[in-house]
């Protein structure tokens, strides 16, 4: 049986799971999941004209320009794949990215999901993370090699301890105010993940099931 399309936003600062659990929603409903940080970091890996203007700002833990991502996502989301539905992760970070993701999706609903975690297991979390070098997919630092393709595990460099603290001040003084947007609507739902991955996908599975009650 195909699963329902789902629409949804994962919210949280970096290290809050969002790319773990995004990853497991979007093949549980089969969407593809969108992440913003994915496709800027293969295009800095490829040298294209969009990951030269993006390598540096990325590294410093800063934003890219809304103009920039905003146009990434524009023609994602136009990509036939989408059209039953996505996964967001990274996007939105600022309100001029949540006003034009409402004007992309033309008023379809929006089932967000908001994932907490206190700073210091944040902090803890991003020192020990690393990437495939080859798919660029996340793993432990203990991992040894990358579980999914083999590949050599690095870590990213803005999991640098100094760019981390940087990311957490941009993620409080231009992201956070984003969670109140859309606290607001009914398919909001915030969800502890200062737990197991499980634990947390259970969380997730049971808020996205009753933010689509809303509009059963
Ligand atoms: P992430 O993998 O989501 O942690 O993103 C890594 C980096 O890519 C961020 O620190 C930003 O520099 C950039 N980036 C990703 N998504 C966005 C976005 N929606 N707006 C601006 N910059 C972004």
């Amino acid at each position: 049986m195909k699963a329902r399309p789902v629409r949804l936003v994962m919210l949280g600062p970096p290290g809050a799971g969002k790319g773990t659990q995004g990853e497991r929603l979007a093949r549980d409903r089969g969407v593809p999941r969108i992440a913003t940080g994915d496709i800027l970091r293969e295009a800095v890996r490829t040298g294209s004209a969009l990951g030269q203007l993006a390598g540096r700002v990325i590294e410093t833990g800063q934003l890219v320009s809304d103009e920039v991502v905003i146009d990434i996502v524009r023609e994602r989301l136009a990509r036939e794949d989408a059209r039953g539905g996505f996964v967001l992760d990274g996007f939105p970070r600022t309100l001029v990215q949540a006003d034009a993701l409402d004007a992309l999706v033309g008023g379809a609903r929006l089932v967000v999901i908001d994932i907490e975690v206190p700073e210091p297991t944040l902090i803890q979390r991003l020192a020990l993370r690393r990437i495939c070098s080859r798919c660029g997919r996340t793993a432990p630092a203990d991992a040894g090699r990358c579980p999914f393709c083999g590949g050599d595990l690095v870590q990213r460099r803005d999991d640098d301890v100094a760019v981390v603290r940087e990311r957490l001040q941009v993620y409080a003084r231009d992201t956070r105010v984003i969670v109140e947007f859309y606290r607001r609507r009914p398919t909001f739902r915030s969800v502890d993940g200062d737990q197991t991955p499980d634990a947390v996908a259970a969380d997730i599975a049971a808020a996205v099931a009753s933010a689509e009650g809303e509009w059963r």
